[in-house]
């Protein structure tokens, strides 16, 4: 019996000493997050886009969660990308504005004692990628394979040319890049990151990755192919036509990218997060913001409501709307959470993890006030529940119900002063933990529509 009990335990040790602890605690969880850029908020089918079907989107959103508040943390590019791969409000460390394109410069992105998302990712053992637009600094010192990503392909500025031997400014102009080597893409820029997207999965389907589908669409330049624009023919506006052209592009890639998980039965494994950057510029391209008030740059609605999703079957309920506001910086903490990956708890996030929330397990709204400033302060707005108040550069406080008047249309700052009071104490709170911004940028926080 004795014996027995010895080979017993011989075995289980052998067999423990089989599985290390690092094996028995490996996370399985994958996470992507697909950023469109420049997206208006009325630009999808399931927000009622008439002229261009999104039916991958839209797939998204049938599935998964729909975030009805959902905020980009900024209203334009390079701020809401600091803050999503930081979970911070970005104004904690100066970067509130657009870098200016410097690839010589290492004082312009985004400040490298910043703890990424994708650097406490690849610790614990993850693949993490990046195809597409960076824009959070063009130096060598920023350069995503030194801030946490194990593969990049991409390139590193706030934009790039979609067709081949297209000239534009020096920054649309730079090589694409493929972990260290640059090369000339003969594609049309939008596929070619889609299927980047479908080769980074299938090279990693046996192990756990971070996926950040960093598409420049919809961004200008306005440029597509004829295989797109031959769809749009009914749309005699040709700026309009050319825009529709390049959502469709985007949206045919996601939908390979669903497809190829499907494919390889990742889909409930893999939390997706999908959402634009900012709100649309209509003058720069044709974009749509309706039905809401404001573009890209302002802190209205139009400049930072954007389509917002989740997609996690078999762990978040499909077709479920999420009403309370919620910002872009809480991936951060939700996507850690989802992978179990700690967060280092000097970790000063802004960010929260939403799974609770969207779990049913934890009640109340996520966050009891979101905050946005632009220009240094010139500009500013805050939400706490149904109320907005909104300040756009140095002009007067404005003060709205938006649950109730979606389009920011009645100004109800002389009636309730007591809100647009308490509102603006909470600001100026909020704003005691701010710095200056650490570099001037294209943008500056004006109501510029591009
Ligand atoms: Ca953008």
């Amino acid at each position: 019996m004795r014996s027995r009990v010895f080979v017993f335990l011989f075995t289980a040790v052998a067999l423990m000493a089989c599985v290390s602890p690092a094996q028995a605690a490996r996370p399985q969880t994958n996470v992507i997050l697909i950023l469109a850029d420049d997206l208006g908020y009325g630009d999808v089918g399931y927000h009622g886009c008439r002229d261009v079907p999104t039916p991958h989107i839209d797939s998204l959103a049938r599935d998964g969660v729909r975030f009805t508040s959902g905020y980009a943390p900024h209203p334009f590019c390079s701020p809401t990308r600091a803050a999503l791969l930081t979970g911070r409000y970005q104004h904690r460390f100066g970067h509130e504005n657009n870098p200016p394109w410097a690839p010589d410069n290492d004082e312009i992105g985004l400040p490298v004692d910043q703890v990424t998302l994708p650097e406490l990712l690849r610790k614990a053992g993850y693949a993490t990628g990046i195809i597409g637009k960076w824009h959070l600094g063009g130096a060598p010192c920023f350069h995503p394979r030194k801030r946490g990503f194990t593969d990049f392909y991409g390139f590193l500025g706030g934009g790039h040319m979609y067709l081949p031997g297209r000239k534009g400014a020096a920054e649309y102009n730079a090589p694409l890049q493929h972990n260290g080597r640059t090369f000339e893409e003969s594609g049309y820029l939008t596929d070619v990151f889609s299927r980047e997207a479908v080769r980074f999965v299938e090279a990693h389907e046996d192990q756990p990755f971070f996926l950040y589908l960093s598409y420049n669409a919809v961004h200008g330049p306005l440029q597509a192919t004829a295989r797109y624009l031959e769809r749009f023919q009914s749309i005699p506006d040709e700026r309009r036509r050319t825009y529709a052209a390049m959502l469709s592009a985007m949206d045919d890639g996601i939908g390979l990218l669903l497809e190829r998980l499907r494919d390889l039965k990742l889909e409930e494994s893999t939390l997706i997060f999908f959402m634009s950057d900012n709100g649309g510029p209509p003058a720069a391209n044709a974009s749509s913001n309706e039905p809401l008030r404001g573009t890209k740059g302002q802190v209205f609605e139009g400049g930072i409501r954007v389509p917002f999703l989740a997609r996690w079957k078999g762990h978040l309920s499909p077709g479920r709307k999420f009403q309370a506001p919620v910002s872009g910086m809480d991936l951060f903490p939700t996507m850690l959470a989802a992978c179990g990956v700690e967060i280092p708890k000097t970790l000063p996030l802004d960010g929260v993890n939403l799974l609770p929330h969207l779990r049913g397990d934890q009640s109340g709204t996520p966050h009891e006030r979101l905050f946005w400033r632009v220009g240094g302060g010139s500009g500013w707005a805050v939400r706490e529940g149904k109320w907005k108040c909104v300040r756009p550069p140095d002009g007067a406080r404005l003060l709205f119900d938006v649950e109730n008047d979606l389009s920011e249309q009645t100004d109800l700052a002389d009636a309730r002063p007591e809100v647009v009071e308490r509102l603006t104490k909470a600001y100026e709170d909020w704003n005691t933990a701010n710095v200056a911004p650490r570099w001037e940028g294209i943008r500056t926080g004006r109501n510029r529509s591009r």
